[in-house]
């Protein structure tokens, strides 16, 4: 049994109490959903898609209201940058209110004004900033000054707890000591280690720095929660509290054309239409949507 407190964050497992699998909930523990693939930065590890596509909020609602019914703890909005996204506050407020979902998103942090940080409190759970590299190596990988982030990051303190993304590679590694304590002066409680993954254009974090940061994960204890992506974990002391649990019951996501993935990576899915998105997930799950 697993409890939840999206206001918090807190989970609780009681791994004593039995329950028949009748019961057990269908959604994913998470979803996230790419809301718009637009964009204003162009970093060269983006591995958003360029298509020009974005989702309608009055279906992304419904399926979040589908989901919730169905068990899932949580949604992470994401894209492209989802502050784009035309009527984003307005969402995270109906979902905040209309479900008990978790509601999350991951930014670059630039668009996070006073004023936008402002209409977004009271709707968000958790923010994730991205900031791979401190200084001349964000300037140089972001194309915007280190300097401005920092300033946004003051503003997102009064949004909601806020985490730091930071993708790894060959160009990021050298900083993670000045990241993380940029991170826990700014007030962070989580740091996340995203090793670059492969995509069509870039090959993914090198074997060198792979080796390099599983060094520093085991000789470091930062003064806030350490975490990393899934697909990025292969050789790191993780904790998996969740040890039955599948893939496909953890985690799915809803790229910004509407289409069931089970990650952001993948190239294919199944569409959801109409029927709804436990219908598209059903589909998903029996593999038949792969095309
Ligand atoms: S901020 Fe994110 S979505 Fe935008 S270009 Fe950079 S990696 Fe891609």
């Amino acid at each position: 049994m697993h409890l939840f407190d999206a206001a918090t964050g807190l989970n609780v497992l009681l791994d004593e109490v039995p329950v028949d699998p009748q019961a057990w909930d269908q959604a994913p523990r998470q979803v996230s959903i790419a809301l718009t693939n637009t964009c204003d930065l162009a970093c060269p590890y983006c591995y958003a898609p360029k298509l020009n596509a974005r989702l309608n909020a009055t279906r992304v609602v419904g399926w979040l209201r589908e989901l919730d019914d169905n068990g899932c703890l949580g949604v992470g909005f994401g894209g492209g940058e989802p502050t784009l996204f035309p009527g984003f506050t307005s969402l995270c407020s109906t979902v905040a209110s209309q479900t008990g979902l978790a509601v999350t998103f991951t930014t670059h942090g630039h668009r996070l004004t006073a004023g936008l940080c402002d209409e977004l409190r009271g709707s968000v759970h958790f923010v994730r900033v991205s900031m791979d590299g401190v200084g001349a190596t964000y300037k140089r990988l972001r194309g915007r000054p280190f300097a401005t982030l920092l300033a946004r990051l003051a503003d997102v303190r009064r949004v909601a707890p806020f985490g730091i993304n930071f993708v790894v590679n060959a160009d990021t590694i050298g900083d993670l000591d000045s990241a993380v304590d940029i991170a826990v002066k700014a007030g962070a409680s989580e740091f996340l280690l995203l090793p670059e993954q492969p995509t069509v254009h870039r090959s993914g974090i090198d074997e060198d720095t792979a080796t390099r940061l599983r060094e520093w994960v085991c000789n470091n204890d930062p003064a806030l929660r350490l975490t990393v992506s899934a697909a990025g974990a292969d050789g790191l002391p993780v904790c998996v509290p969740l040890t039955g649990e599948l893939p496909s019951e953890a985690y799915a996501h809803v790229d910004a054309q509407g289409v069931l993935k089970w990650s952001s990576y993948d190239l294919e899915g199944v569409a959801v239409d109409d029927a709804g998105v436990m219908a598209a997930l059903h589909v998903l799950r029996e593999g038949r949507g792969a095309a």
